[in-house]
């Protein structure tokens, strides 16, 4: 009997561990991975860290050698980019023009770049980072110094402009609101903006770039508010979209992404889709969520790799994530798109805390900032009314909280 053909398409952290997890789970039939880069699945969180900072090698990016495909009888096409995944055919076509008949196809093409469409945006010296290959270019270019001007006060926008503080460089980072504040609410801004100025950070909210000058290499952004900032490099960080290219006019739901049920399996039949560009159904918020983060990306592969296989369980999580910048290491767990309160406890300025987001009385998410445990720890008070005095004070473990 011929054996199924299982289709991954993207090579990123999610389709990395879905091809993990069907090989652990007994899939024994041909396994294609198709990825449009020249690199191998790599760790995208390091590329605005240690990557950046050339603190760790490309190899040491990687989330596998490049021997391991072999040795899983993975096939890893790289270079390769897929044009379409024709879901009546049951068919991948490649950009070349040929095609590849599967089984079943696992969509993990994750996000793209937004670009800032501003007069002079294409100056050398504007970077975007989203790739290994571009984390190379820029990573290069902070070796020389440079002036830097970070655009986007997210969490790539502000990794960066600590990687690039860490590393020596001169950094103005400007946005129209506050550091992190878009996910994390005001307080944080305020908090962000505070620990990056302290590193010697220009911090400009409220605004952005209206254009860039320079004719052969970059020399200054204009702002919206009329300032001129000297620089050598800028670097935007204005989010990403869904990569869905490969599913245009396809008979598939899209809404903010690749619409999947709780074992990411889409509206079509043996298409499934996982990571930054899925839109996946929460069984525990009651609501479709698409992350753009992580951890996300690689649990929901696993469930995705076993649905493929037969009876999976449920992707039900309490989404998480991390950032990193300067010696600040923080830990978000829970779902809070809206909250009316914070409760603190432990120290901010010295960032050492935990934040409580409280919506209706419960706590709808927990971040906490050089705390690992206690925001692991935390998790279980979360959809749980708990006395805000005792979530505030510092001297009780959240351990000890009854719930
Ligand atoms: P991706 O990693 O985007 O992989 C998708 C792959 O598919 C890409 O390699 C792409 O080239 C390929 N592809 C797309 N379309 C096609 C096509 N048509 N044909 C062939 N190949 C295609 N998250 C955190 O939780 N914490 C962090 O600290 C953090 N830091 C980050 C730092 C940076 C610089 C970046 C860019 C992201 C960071 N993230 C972080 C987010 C995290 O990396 C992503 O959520 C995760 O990589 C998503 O994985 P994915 O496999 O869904 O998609």
């Amino acid at each position: 009997m011929t054996k199924a053909t299982f289709a991954i398409v993207g090579a990123g952290v999610a389709a990395a561990t879905a091809a993990d997890t069907l090989r652990a789970g007994g899939f024994d039939g041909r396994l294609v991975m198709i990825g449009r880069e020249a690199d191998p699945p790599y760790n995208r969180p390091t590329l605005s860290k240690e990557r950046l900072r050339h603190e760790i090698s490309d190899q040491q990016t990687l989330m596998h050698p490049l021997e391991y495909y072999g040795s899983k009888e993975i096939e890893l096409l790289l270079e390769h980019e897929v044009r379409r995944v024709n879901v009546q055919e049951n068919a991948i076509e490649f950009s070349t023009g040929s095609a590849l008949a599967y089984d079943r196809v696992l969509i993990a093409t994750g996000g793209q770049l937004r670009y800032l469409t501003v007069p002079g945006g294409e100056t050398q010296g504007v970077y975007y980072l989203r790739s290994l290959r571009d984390c190379r270019c820029l990573s290069d270019a902070l070796g020389q110094r440079p002036r830097v001007l970070v655009v986007g006060t997210g969490f790539i926008g502000c990794e960066v402009a600590a990687s690039a503080r860490t590393v020596g460089c001169d950094v103005t980072l400007v946005g129209n609101s506050a550091p992190l504040a878009h996910a994390l609410g005001a307080e944080f801004g305020d908090l962000y903006a505070h620990y990056h100025r302290a590193q010697g950070v220009e911090v400009r909210i409220g605004t952005s770039v209206e254009r860039f000058e320079g004719t052969d290499r970059l020399k200054r952004a204009v702002l919206l508010d009329g300032t001129r900032v000297e620089c050598d490099v800028a670097v935007i960080g204005v989010g990403v979209a869904p990569a869905l290219e490969v599913l245009r006019n396809q008979p598939v739901s899209i809404e903010n992404g690749i619409l999947v049920d709780e074992f990411c399996q889409t509206s079509a039949p043996r298409v499934f889709a996982v990571g930054d560009v899925a839109c996946s159904w929460n069984p525990r918020y009651a609501t479709r969520i698409r992350v753009e983060h992580f951890d996300n990306a690689q649990n929901q592969a696993m469930v995705a790799a076993k649905a493929m296989l037969g009876p999976a369980e449920a992707y039900n999580p309490i989404p998480s994530f991390w950032s990193n910048q300067y010696s600040y290491n923080l830990q978000y767990r829970g779902y809070a798109p809206a909250w009316d309160s914070l409760a603190f406890r432990g120290n901010t300025r010295d960032a050492s805390f935990s934040a409580f987001y409280l919506k209706g009385g419960a706590i709808a998410a927990v971040c906490s900032l050089n705390r690992y445990k206690e925001n692991y720890t935390a998790q279980r008070l979360i959809g749980k009314h708990i006395e805000r005095r005792l979530l505030e004070d510092d001297r009780i473990n959240v351990k000890e909280i009854e719930v």
